[in-house]
């Protein structure tokens, strides 16, 4: 019996011994394809070459050093890396060890910065329904996954709560994409007014939602009308890229697809690739002005922020990323999957939507496709098409409903950025097989 607490304190999942390339193997010599990295980590595959000599060579060298006394060349090379490769006035990073840490370290600086300009009244943050932004307590506050926060919501601070972007959910059937684009933005603004803007820190988002609903981009011009109000009332705007940035979408950050730089930016999975527990925070150049001509100390720290073989990690995913142009790949490869989830589940009477951005795709599921009504979460439907799944030797990433109906069950998909045309093949033609008989089992 494991002395884990795994997820489930019911099972013990599979034994992974080993990877490669798009691949994981079980204890029991079972191969299954990684469509999924976990959940958006993946994105190299497993096992690159590059990444493993790039982690040898800096353990050897340099496994760790303490930020309270050392920097170090690597890590140095990595703020580097991407605030070359950041759009705007991204000029500053910071390390953390995952993306929670990273959105509390987002949620911190932002507050300390109005503190240091003179605007310590400044104090809330508004936030989305329908959205995931870590497990810490900062996180779980300002996210808006309803089932993660219920027991601990006597625990959270206080958050402006706004509707999500949720077309396929959300829109109304006589409604243009624009006209709901505006209301949702005229809802933020109203919101915005009611708690007095010079109370708030800032609008905390991600570009495109993961973990749940699935893949859900926003609106042509939503995140531009985000941008405008958070300039206009003087908030600052936080976008959470923990999941889809880093190139997961097809270019390196989501927000540029969206024409917009926001002041703060997190990012996690994709930019270790998994090879180490790595996540940052991107912060641009008035913040970092403002706590150097303050206080001249970001008030925060980890005993692993800046870790050098998490760094050495990152920066060989990301280099490897941008020698062999792989963000062309997503692009070319994306593209084969949303066209096939379209063509293949589309046409499926349990499939309501499909959806997504780059090698970064969601599939939803309902009942009855022309009420957009959910399956009873009592089905628990999410965790049948995972198992089953795993029986054919693949890894995608389903996703529970919620009990008022606000959305249904739904399955992400985010393979790394080298899969192949055949591989797609396999993941669109099994979840087809799983989604048939699953849903089949309760008609
Ligand atoms: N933010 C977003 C958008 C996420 O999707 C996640 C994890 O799924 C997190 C934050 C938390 O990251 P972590 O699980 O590394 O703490």
């Amino acid at each position: 019996m494991s002395q884990i607490i795994h997820r489930s304190l019911h099972s013990t999942p599979p034994v992974a011994v080993s990877a490669q390339g798009a691949y994981i193997t079980d204890a029991a010599g079972k191969r299954y394809l990684d469509a999924c990295g976990g959940a958006a980590v993946s994105c190299l595959g497993h096992a690159h070459p590059d990444v493993l000599a790039a982690m040898h060579r800096q353990i050897d060298q340099l496994a760790y050093a303490h930020t309270g006394f050392f920097t170090s060349d690597t890590v140095e090379q990595l703020a580097a890396q991407l605030t070359r490769t950041a759009p705007g006035d991204l000029n500053y990073a910071y390390f953390v060890s995952g993306g929670s840490e990273a959105v509390e370290t987002a949620l911190k600086l932002a507050r300390q910065y109005f503190v240091e300009i003179g605007q310590p009244q400044r104090t809330r943050f508004v936030a989305r329904a329908q959205s995931y932004h870590g497990n810490t307590l900062g996180a779980l506050a300002v996210g808006g996954n309803e089932w993660r926060r219920r027991q601990f919501a006597p625990l959270l601070i206080d958050v402006v709560r706004v509707s999500a972007c949720n077309a396929y959910r959300d829109r109304r059937a006589d409604e243009s994409e624009q006209a709901y684009t505006q209301r949702l933005l005229n809802e933020l603004e109203q919101a915005i007014l009611e708690a007095g803007p010079e109370t708030l820190i800032g609008f905390c988002a991600e570009t495109v939602v993961g973990a749940t609903t699935g893949a859900t981009p926003p609106t042509p011009g939503y995140l531009q009308g985000v941008r405008r109000l958070c300039d206009k009332y003087g908030m600052l705007y936080i976008a959470d890229e923990v999941m889809c940035g880093m190139g997961r979408t097809g270019t390196l950050h989501a927000f540029e697809q969206d024409d917009v730089v926001p002041d703060i930016v997190t990012i996690a999975k994709g930019l270790g690739g998994g090879y180490q527990p790595i996540g940052a925070v991107l912060a641009s150049e008035k913040i970092v002005a403002a706590l150097q001509a303050g206080s001249g100390l970001f008030q925060h720290g980890h005993t692993y922020i800046c870790h050098p073989t998490a760094a050495a990690a990152a920066l060989a995913v990301q280099q490897v990323i941008e020698r062999d142009n792989l963000l062309e790949a997503v692009k070319t490869q994306g593209a084969r999957l949303h066209q096939q989830l379209r063509e293949v589940l589309g046409e499926l009477p349990h499939v309501g939507d499909t959806r997504g951005r780059g090698l970064f795709a969601g599939v939803e599921l309902v009942e009855d496709k022309a009420s957009k009504r959910p399956f009873d979460p009592a089905f628990k439907l999410h965790a049948q098409i995972k198992a089953n799944c795993m029986a054919r030797g693949l890894m995608v990433y389903p996703m529970g409903g919620t009990l008022d109906g606000q959305y249904g069950d739904h399955i992400l998909i985010a393979p790394p950025f080298i899969v192949t045309a055949s591989q797609i093949d396999f993941v669109v033609d099994t979840l087809r097989q799983v989604i048939v008989e699953e849903t089949g089992k309760l008609a």
